[in-house]
């Protein structure tokens, strides 16, 4: 019977990266080592160069180098084992140089969230009028440095603002990576020893607190010893049930989750996690079926054989990347029928500056969720969430009220964040969530280009709610 997708299996394959110049003569045990790739990052053009030659034109390399003069928010960072999975030309033959490989490659999907182009983003709405940097305000609800509690009975640790690779709509843009000529990273104050005694103290000091993210950054990132550490500390406090390591390197990286003395560590924790009764995760992150290649798929293998209890996926929702029911379908299937990776979440590419060209509208979402509902497991049919400012995730078909025309979503919560404590409209509230301009009918662009700097209105919005925040803190305090 003919249905909208056609499910078939499709073994997963690992891109021959010998057919890159810079790449002929690596061998199996160089690939297979974190060191070797960790190494041979590509950090910049001339290091892009190196390693692809001549199969790209001029004309690309001048707009990367243009977009990380005038556009990125994140420095580019890719693991060799990211770069060989663009125009991996597994079922096709490779294009031939110049231009037909620059086409090819300028339409990879993991190309144009990895190594964004300036004539990638739009020169209309580049960023939203509201966007921000810290768009998901978590620096507002640190309760420990690094540490955001936002929800009830969870919170983010973000241990370190490092990752083995950055994604150019890295959601944490404000934090994590170096800094670009565009935007100048916060750095933490206290020494990682410091910031983590203060962080369990933090979780020892607050039983509501049962489900801690342990995140950065990537954890990937962090001496094993260190996080083991950190993990066995977290895992003494009687509190804490759930325990999730967020990890993109899972995919971007595999060779580090295979490391022997990695694996081992894992299955220490594990233990100690199952003799606690805790339950112990990793979160990983890929957006594209073609990243999931055998490695991944083994170093997920080698993380359930170290005792880890379960591998989750979250995706990002982004345009030119997965925006089809076909991308979204393909990639679930490559990640639950051969990485034992629970397809979990995707999220909407979230209200960063420069990032409108990749985001969404949310029907566009809702369309995509109706979409793939009904081919996979229910467990396993991932949910397409809104992390909405000051609310948290909300399903897409969660929506309160919305107005297609100016593009903006109103959404309610039923919790308040560590910083509402003496708000009493904070469960009442509207929250809103913007579409991206460009996806407006013409009389919705018309009215945004008609209200002058927004932006200025928004600040000062911003401003006004984070001094009624501080006033009821301070009320609260004398209580
Ligand atoms: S791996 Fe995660 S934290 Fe690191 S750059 Fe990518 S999205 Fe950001």
């Amino acid at each position: 019977m003919a249905q909208p997708y056609s499910y078939r299996r499709r073994p997963l394959v690992e891109p021959d990266w010998r057919r890159l110049p810079g790449w002929r003569d690596v061998t199996q045990t160089q690939w297979a080592s974190a060191q070797w790739q960790r190494a041979h990052c590509v950090k910049n053009v001339r290091q892009l160069r190196e390693v692809m030659g001549d199969l790209l034109s001029e004309v690309f390399y001048a707009d990367l180098e243009r977009d990380q003069a005038q556009r990125a928010t994140m420095s580019m960072l890719l693991p060799p084992q990211m770069l060989n999975t663009m125009v991996p030309a597994t079922d096709s033959p490779m294009p031939a140089a110049g231009t037909a490989y620059t086409r090819a490659f300028m339409a990879d999907p993991v190309r144009r969230y990895m190594l964004p182009a300036f004539s990638d983003r739009r020169t209309d709405w580049p960023s939203h009028p509201h966007a921000t940097r810290d768009s998901l305000h978590e620096h507002d609800m640190w309760a420990a440095e690094g540490l955001t509690h936002r929800y009830p009975t969870k919170v983010l640790a973000e241990l370190l603002s490092t990752c083995p690779q950055y994604c150019g709509h890295c959601t944490r843009m404000d934090l994590v990576g170096n800094s670009t000529p565009q935007v100048t990273k916060l750095k933490f104050d206290l020494k990682p020893v410091d910031r983590y005694a203060a962080m369990l103290a933090y979780l020892q000091a607050t039983p509501q607190v049962r489900d801690v993210v342990v995140s950065g950054g990537d954890v990937a990132n962090m001496p094993w010893k260190n996080l083991e550490g950190f993990l066995i500390r977290l895992l003494e406090i009687d509190t804490i049930r759930d325990v999730r390591l967020a990890t993109k390197a899972l995919m971007g990286l595999p060779q580090h989750w295979l490391a022997e003395d990695v694996v081992e560590g894992m299955g220490r924790v594990a233990a100690t996690a199952r003799s606690r009764g805790v339950n112990l995760a990793i979160h990983t992150h890929v957006n594209a079926a073609q990243s999931v290649t055998p490695l991944v798929a083994e170093a997920a293998k080698a993380m359930l054989g170290a005792g880890v209890g379960a591998i989750r996926n979250q995706g990002v929702l982004m345009r030119g990347v997965n925006d089809s029911p076909e991308a979204l379908l393909d990639l679930c299937f490559a990640l639950q029928d051969e990485a034992m990776i629970t397809p979990y979440y995707f999220y909407m590419c979230d209200m960063i500056p420069f990032s409108e060209h990749w985001r969404m509208s949310l029907a566009e979402a809702q369309h995509l969720q109706h979409a793939i509902m009904g081919y996979l497991p229910g467990f396993a049919t991932p949910r397409i969430v809104c992390d909405v400012p000051f609310v948290g995730k909300r399903w897409v078909h969660q929506v309160d009220e919305y107005d297609r025309e100016h593009g903006m979503s109103y959404w309610r919560k039923n919790y308040r964040t560590s910083i509402e404590g003496a708000d009493t409209e904070a469960l009442s509230r509207d929250y809103v969530y913007y579409d991206p301009i460009f996806t407006l009918p013409e009389s919705g662009q018309a009215w945004w280009r008609s209200q002058g700097d927004a932006a200025a209105a928004h600040d000062a919005a911003v401003a006004s709610a984070a001094a009624s925040r501080a006033a009821s803190r301070r009320e609260a305090s004398l209580v």
